[in-house]
């Protein structure tokens, strides 16, 4: 088995202590070690950061665009090779994995504008003779924390915007699907960035705690579980430092009567089941209004799961891969299991899937639920596989309440021809990206992304315009430059224009 390292200065460092397995999910064998970070490791990406934040921090923002546009040319140009790792650690299939890789590049893409996002505000004469403005400066060394779901496109989120604003990045990727994430940093370094403004290091629990611990890393960027996003967000703020903390979901869909059933069933077949449920976007209940949508629903959509093409994610022309591991398998059929005990009516049942030469892999087939009620813990929770919940409500104001009530609130969606229903959807939904016959309503690059709720904590969201302020510390400036014959005399009352 081959180790996988860190990237520290430029360097791939191999790991000294513990290692953790990486499987190959299709067939459930452990194809690669990854190096867990301990603290003296951490620190050595900490000190390599350091020494190049000065530089950096001063090297013109156009040829930190320069480093970009090149790195853009490089994710390009590797493309195969990076969507073959995603899928072969993940399980993804290479089309789903394409798509990360493609939205991951606009992430790049929005970064090369950086001189004209940088640009500050500026006013003459604010006062006499007295000018002013705001400057956006780098805040030094920042971390990022990813989770397994994106690991080439959720790293892009961060990095390249904040190595773009002036920031040296220390990046601490899941442990379970690292190559392409670390392909994808050693690119950076081809492409002309100086060493250390970009280091990796692999781990767990251990490294991210040095990382929350460490007084010289001013920020932390976060996707993962809920969980681990409060924690994070608790011990990076009691610790002074700017945190984002992006976490889990549960995205509802609403199928109003009038919604355009085929279409509607097609985008609920890819929200739902694409990348096997493991997505923050993934549409995980449907919401029905009225008795008539939701039969005509299930009548439509059943023959397509039952005919979803599931298997090794690595080979062409598949509808869906394994989970990730089997510890997630084990999960998403405790979760049926649960259903089925909470009295839902399983009208698929994707349990005990079998796919032919990979008897091993982690598969679990498309699932779906019918008669699910708010009491029920699938109804509740995130459960992060292929499984689809119908929920049937007899109005609107019925589905959008279940929304609101929901302690999530990153994505959803209203299928409708109604431009009243959707307009009032819009505005008084209590979700962060809102979709109107859009079942994956992910913002693009030069927007930003972020749930409400227990998605997301901190005040501001990944990417995009939230991500230039998030990576950047305003200044403002006041200066003035008075004719040299003038003197002026004390002034005891705030100064004023009055
Ligand atoms: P996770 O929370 O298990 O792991 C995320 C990161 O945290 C990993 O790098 C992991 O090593 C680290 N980590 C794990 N346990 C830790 C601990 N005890 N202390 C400190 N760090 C720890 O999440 P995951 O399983 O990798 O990813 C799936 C989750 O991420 C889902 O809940 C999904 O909804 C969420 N997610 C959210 C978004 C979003 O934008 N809101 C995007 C992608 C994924």
């Amino acid at each position: 088995m081959s180790q996988i390292p860190h990237l520290i200065h430029g360097e791939r460092i191999p790991g000294s202590g513990r290692h953790a397995d990486v499987y190959n999910p299709s067939t459930g064998q452990a194809i690669h070690q990854v190096a867990l970070a301990d603290c003296a490791t951490v620190q050595q990406a900490i000190d390599s950061a350091k020494s190049a934040f000065p530089a950096w921090r001063n090297t013109p923002p156009a040829k930190r665009a320069q480093v970009m546009f090149r790195f853009k040319q490089l994710l390009e140009q590797n493309e195969a090779q990076i969507v073959r790792l995603i899928s072969e650690e993940h399980g993804k299939t290479l089309e789903d994995a394409a798509g990360e890789l493609k939205r991951g590049i606009e992430n790049v893409e929005y970064a090369c504008g950086v001189p004209e996002l940088l640009k500050g505000e500026y006013n003459r004469n604010v006062g006499p003779n007295i000018d002013a403005w705001s400057d956006f400066q780098p805040l030094g060394i920042v971390a990022g924390i990813t989770p397994f779901n994106f690991p080439a496109m959720v790293p892009l989120w961060m990095y390249p915007l904040a190595i773009a604003c002036g920031n040296c990045f220390i990046l601490k990727p899941s442990e379970r699907d690292p190559s392409s994430t670390l392909l994808i940093a050693e690119l950076l370094h081809q492409a002309g960035l100086p060493t250390g403004v970009l280091n990796v290091v692999h781990g767990d629990k251990e490294a991210v705690d040095a990382l929350i611990e460490a007084p010289e890393v001013k920020a932390l960027s976060f996707v993962g579980s809920t969980p681990i996003a409060e924690y994070i967000y608790a011990e990076g703020a009691k610790r002074g430092k700017r945190v984002q903390a992006l976490g889990g979901a549960k995205n509802h869909a609403v199928l109003m009567p009038d919604a355009d059933l085929d279409n509607a069933v097609s985008a609920l077949m890819g929200a739902a089941y694409g990348s096997c449920g493991e997505r923050c976007m993934a549409i995980s209940v449907a919401v029905c209004v009225g008795d008539q949508i939701a039969d005509a629903l299930v009548d439509k959509i059943v023959p397509q799961i039952q005919a979803l093409k599931v298997g090794a994610g690595t080979c062409n022309g598949l509808d869906m891969g394994p989970l990730v591991t089997a510890a997630a398998r084990d999960k998403v059929v405790g979760y049926i299991d649960d259903g089925v005990a909470a009295g839902a009516k399983l009208v698929v049942d994707g349990r005990g899937y079998r796919v032919a030469g990979h008897e091993d892999g982690y598969f679990v087939g498309g699932t779906l639920f019918d008669r699910v009620t708010p009491d029920m813990r699938i109804y509740q929770e995130e459960i992060f596989g292929p499984v689809l919940c119908i929920v049937r409500v007899d109005s609107l104001e019925q589905a959008m309440q279940l929304i609101n009530d929901h302690e999530y609130g990153n994505g959803t969606c209203l299928f409708t021809r109604d431009g009243e229903a959707a307009r009032l959807f819009c505005d008084e939904i209590e979700v962060g990206m809102v979709g109107i016959n859009v079942p994956l309503p992910v913002p693009v690059a030069y927007h930003s992304f972020g749930g409400w709720k227990r998605s997301l904590f901190g005040d501001l969201h990944a990417y995009g315009p939230d991500g230039v302020r998030f990576y950047t510390r305003r200044k403002a400036i006041t200066q003035r430059w008075p004719q040299r014959a003038s003197h002026e005399a004390a002034q005891f009352a705030f100064p004023s224009n009055g």
